[in-house]
């Protein structure tokens, strides 16, 4: 039934969750001027300094006062569809600092409620399977890499993966790890997290530059016929959207800003091209498009999630947030 309903809705999905306002700051200026269930209204300035709006319709909007809990909810079908043999992408797209990391892991302390979506949709995943653990027998195992300057790092071990030109993020030599209990998945995620902040430094966030996927395997066996089936869910932490001044920086942060620019054009080109049903799908553009191209397009399934700040100051960042998102919604 999951996937009736998922079906029905086509394979590619544009979700936007705008983040509250940080403490204090609520008497800012907002850009946001109106959002109902699938649409919100930016407010903007015309040339002549009067005050003009922008909609953009997606399939889902979340404003700043709805919960995690409510946000999984959402998505609990399209998770649950990998026990049932499809494969999954959920990108997590948008400026730093709004909200991309909170919606996927949750806040720094994370509390119960806090919980982000990967660990949610593991959860959610143990209690099915087990549900359906008289006709079916799932193993559930997990990944977690990084791709940064084109590069891709296996977040799980202390090695830099070579071996990445395989297609699939199933990358043959990253650690692949089995999973049976929430607690499980948090100790991962703790080594996860730790292996990738040894690169950063308090000025030198490397996470914000960064691709962090998480990627759940699931086989499946019928315990009546025999039969197996597979299915996979990439849950993609992006690196930051904003654009870089390329007259302010030099070395490194230059090369790491074009690095990032490419990746995410490049999703964009092929979540687009996959939305316009065109024949082809330039996946070989970036190492995140190569290392997803099996979990994207055909039947599987992409949800895009963007996220945006309210503030009026990132207005410019806001807006070319929803473009992105608007080019890759299916019309
Ligand atoms: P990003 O990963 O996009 O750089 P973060 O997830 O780190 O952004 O969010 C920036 C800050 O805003 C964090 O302190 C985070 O806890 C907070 N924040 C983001 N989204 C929400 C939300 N929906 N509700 C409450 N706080 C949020
Ligand atoms: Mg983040």
């Amino acid at each position: 039934l999951y996937n009736q309903v998922q079906d029905l809705k086509g394979n590619i999905r544009v979700y936007c969750r705008v983040r509250p306002f940080k403490p204090g700051q609520s008497n800012t200026l907002s850009s946001v001027d109106h959002m109902d269930e699938k649409t919100i209204t930016i407010l903007t300035h015309s040339k002549n300094g009067k005050e003009a709006r922008k909609a953009f319709t997606f399939n889902k909007v979340f404003g700043p006062s709805v919960t995690q809990a409510e946000v999984f909810f959402d998505m609990q079908p399209l998770v649950r569809s990998v026990l049932d043999g499809y494969n999954v992408c959920i990108f997590a797209y948008g400026q730093t600092g709004s909200g991309k990391t909170h919606t996927m892991t949750g806040p720094k302390e994370l509390t119960e409620e806090g919980l982000g979506v990967n660990y949610r949709a593991l959860s959610d995943l143990f209690h099915i399977s087990n549900q359906r653990k008289e006709t079916i027998s799932y193993d559930i195992s997990v990944q977690m890499l990084e791709i940064y300057n084109e590069q891709v790092r296996d977040l799980l071990s202390a090695d830099e993966i070579r071996n990445s030109s395989h297609n699939g993020i199933n990358v043959p030599d990253a650690n692949l790890v089995p999973v049976s209990l929430t607690s499980d998945v948090i100790n991962l995620m703790n080594i996860g997290h730790k292996n990738r902040s040894v690169c950063s430094t308090a000025l030198n966030d490397r996470s914000s530059r960064s691709h962090s996927c998480l990627t759940v395997h699931v086989q499946g066996r019928d315990l009546t016929s025999g039969n197996i089936l597979r299915g996979s869910m990439h849950l993609v932490d992006l690196a930051g959207s904003e654009r870089v001044d390329k007259s302010e920086v030099v070395g490194n942060r230059l090369k790491e800003a074009q690095h990032i620019n490419k990746s995410l054009s490049a999703l964009g080109d092929v979540i687009s091209s996959l939305a316009s049903r065109s024949s082809h799908v330039p996946y070989r553009n970036s190492k995140l498009t190569q290392l997803l191209q099996d979990s994207l397009g055909g039947q599987a399934k992409t949800l895009m999630f963007v996220h945006i700040t309210p503030e009026y100051e990132a207005l410019g960042e806001t807006i070319s947030t929803l473009k992105f998102a608007e080019r890759v919604a299916t019309v």
